[in-house]
């Protein structure tokens, strides 16, 4: 009987409201979800930090259920990792992604590289690249337009595997980026270890970066560190003017945030490419 007290809290007022969200109902619905095509793919702009180009987009999922209507993902993919759906989720946004590229290239739009996060539990499986592979195989996309986002709980704990998989990505023409960095136990070792093409800086750093010196102090050196392993930086989380003005100073490459765009709609997001700036 572990976490009785917080469990009886939880089942007390999913039995109040009506609302299946324990955790084998959601379950249940997470493995209909995919059949029934209830996720669904939106995208966050990252645009060139002088001139509000768009660079690229994060892929980020989201759940229209049934029932419970939009879910976040932090209200299923942590479950999802708990239950092993995560690899199955992890390709359909992969495939999702790929499929949406090819349909935007069809209508001549100017597209960028997409990002797509990849759970650890997704990244160390063994059969990661000849997933990815046969990915690029089926849907013909360029694979310079995939990057994707891994954050350090992928290679902690068996950094050798991480490594190889990671350079032999990045052979087949895959970006990869390495997400929410200053979190956690990211480290400089990691860094140099790691070959990356992009470093995205928490938005725990960016939030205060305008009124603690230590997070600025700290951005500033993260940006000229990986500038000089020759790496690209965005700043995730971007708000306020005031975090531009001092990242544009910084000379970070690219912007993440509200202040620029919230993660849309495809057809919304469409619209964006079809201009190619945002303001
Ligand atoms: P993340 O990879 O760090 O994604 C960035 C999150 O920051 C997104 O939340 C985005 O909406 C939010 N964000 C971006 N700019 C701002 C801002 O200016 N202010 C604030 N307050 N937030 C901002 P979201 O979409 O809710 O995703 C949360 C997390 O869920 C992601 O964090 C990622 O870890 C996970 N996730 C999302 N989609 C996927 C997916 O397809 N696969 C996997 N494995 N994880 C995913
Ligand atoms: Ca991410
Ligand atoms: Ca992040
Ligand atoms: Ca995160």
């Amino acid at each position: 009987a572990k976490q009785l007290g917080k469990n009886n809290v939880q089942l007390f007022s999913n039995a109040l409201s009506g609302k299946p969200t324990d955790h084998y109902e959601l379950e249940a619905d997470m493995r209909k979800a995919l059949i029934n095509n209830e996720f669904e793919v939106y995208y966050q702009p990252r645009v060139c930090t002088n001139t509000g180009k768009i660079l690229s987009a994060e892929a980020l999922i989201r759940w229209n259920h049934p029932e419970l209507g939009f879910l976040p993902p932090i209200e299923f993919i942590p479950l999802a990792e708990e239950n092993g759906l995560i690899s199955e989720i992890g390709d359909w946004v992969a495939k999702t992604v790929c499929i949406q590229l090819k349909a935007w290239q069809g209508e001549q739009l100017q597209v960028v590289p997409i990002s797509i996060n990849i759970s650890a539990q997704g990244f160390l499986r063994n059969d990661v690249i000849s997933r990815f592979q046969s990915l690029l195989d089926e849907t013909n996309i360029d694979p310079h337009l995939l990057e994707i986002e891994i954050t350090e709980s992928s290679y902690m704990f068996n950094m050798e595997k991480v490594v190889q998989d990671l350079a032999e990505l990045r052979k087949m023409g895959i970006k990869v980026a390495l997400d929410d960095f200053g979190t956690g136990f990211s480290s400089l070792t990691q860094l140099k270890e790691l070959k990356i093409d992009t470093l995205k800086i928490d938005r725990s750093f960016i939030k205060h970066i305008a009124e603690k010196k230590q997070d600025e102090v700290i951005t500033s050196g993260i940006i000229e560190l990986a500038h000089g392993l020759d790496i690209q930086v965005v700043a995730e989380g971007v708000e306020t003017k005031e975090q531009l003005t001092l990242l544009r100073a910084k000379n970070c490459d690219q912007i993440q945030g509200y202040l620029f765009s919230k993660p849309i709609r495809e057809a919304e997001f469409r619209s964006l490419l079809e201009k190619g700036f945002i303001q």
